[in-house]
């Protein structure tokens, strides 16, 4: 490692290799600091939308699955969402991060592995003693993040969640489902199918119910109602910070789960952490650069939360009533519509 890059990355997940690779691509020096060996597995669902493909941040041949449809469960009612066209994906989060990693490298970006950025001055971190100074630094280091921290950024929006990957019986789930029923719990269960696993986990946002959720009894009590075998996998559990409160903060930026750049509702974060790190990129390379993808996604996701805070809070009022009220409207077409665009 030298002692001085224009630009210092932690973190690299999907959020900090895009930056990575834009800024190398544009002649920055740039390092990324990983604290995990490998790059790539992580607690994670591996569901895309439409969304990743279109802007051709992946193309379909690296994904799992891909599927035309996808299925909502109520309590008393299945509602099914189709299109001609693949509306989602899943895929491995071990393969997005080799894939992402392939680019980057190519690009002339610097990685190192199995290093956790513990210490962090005004402009520069130390690594075992060694001082690298910085012109950027960038937080890309998840929903846990040290850099938030260094910048004194409080996290009070999160969502819980609990997973299981399941290896066994993989022809027994064919399709993307998720399912609703607040009398569980007042937020959502998930069945994605991948090509050698499906993830099977639920999440909910603590400030959006009034119940005391004990999340492993409901998630067991919705398992067992399912028919679905669990034992001996491990319950994997990560928190998902949704807590957008700006993404500059002098010569430091935020990107990703970081910085709070999720769907609180949906929990989907893999897209909205590759623009955010592609558009910091832009933004460091051409401090004029206004970001207008980032408002984008912030739209997005302002959406995606409003939308389910009030489906939440009809359902703390009497169970499911935000659900049942949801279920309804999607008997039509024209809301169907509108579903798949603020969703998907
Ligand atoms: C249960 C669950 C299911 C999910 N399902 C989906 C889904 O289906 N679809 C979807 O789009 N999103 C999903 N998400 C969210 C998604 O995983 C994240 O939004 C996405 O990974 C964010 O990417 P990132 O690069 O910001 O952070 P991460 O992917 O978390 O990457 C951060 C990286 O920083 C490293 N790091 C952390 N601290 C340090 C440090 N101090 N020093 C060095 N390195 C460090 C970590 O090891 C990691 O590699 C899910 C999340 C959970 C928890």
């Amino acid at each position: 490692m030298k002692d001085k890059y224009d630009v210092i990355i932690v973190g690299a997940g999907p959020a900090g290799l895009s930056c990575a690779e834009v800024l190398a691509k544009n002649g920055k020096s740039v390092l990324v600091l990983e604290k995990n060996k490998k790059i790539g597995p992580k607690v994670c669902a591996g569901g895309l939308t439409a969304r990743v493909e279109k802007e051709r941040f992946l193309s379909l041949q690296d994904v799992d699955k891909t599927f035309n449809s996808f299925k909502l469960h109520f309590l008393k009612t299945c509602k099914t969402l189709t299109d001609s066209n693949p509306l989602v994906a899943t895929i491995d989060r071990k393969k997005l991060g080799e894939i992402m990693l392939e680019k980057a490298l190519k690009k002339g970006a610097e990685i190192k592995t199995e290093i956790k950025v513990k210490e962090i001055k005004e402009n520069s971190i130390i690594i075992n003693g060694q001082e690298i100074k910085f012109d950027y630094l960038i937080g890309a280091d998840g929903s846990n993040s040290t850099v938030r921290r260094f910048l004194g950024i409080k996290t009070k929006k999160i969502l819980v969640t609990l997973q299981y990957i399941i290896s066994q019986d993989i022809q027994k789930f064919k399709e993307m489902e998720y399912f609703f029923n607040s009398k569980i719990l007042n937020g959502y269960f998930w069945i994605f199918p991948h090509k050698n696993f499906t993830a099977v986990g639920c999440g909910y946002c603590p400030k959006n119910t009034w119940q005391d959720v004990r999340i492993k009894e409901c998630f067991e009590k919705w398992l067992i109602k399912h028919r679905i075998k669990t034992e001996k996998l491990e319950l994997r559990s990560f928190p998902i910070q949704f807590d957008y409160q700006g993404y500059q903060f002098g010569n430091k930026f935020l990107i990703g789960d970081a910085g709070g750049f999720v769907s609180g509702a949906t929990g989907e974060g893999i897209y909205f952490a590759m623009v955010s790190g592609k558009e910091v990129a832009k933004k460091i390379i051409n401090p004029q650069y206004d970001c207008p993808e980032i408002s984008k996604i912030l739209k997005i996701k302002r959406r995606h939360e409003y939308s389910f805070r009030k489906i939440n809070f009809l359902n703390n009022i009497f169970p499911n009533l935000g659900f049942n009220i949801l279920a309804f409207l999607l008997n039509f077409r024209w809301f169907k519509k509108i579903f798949i665009k603020i969703f998907i």
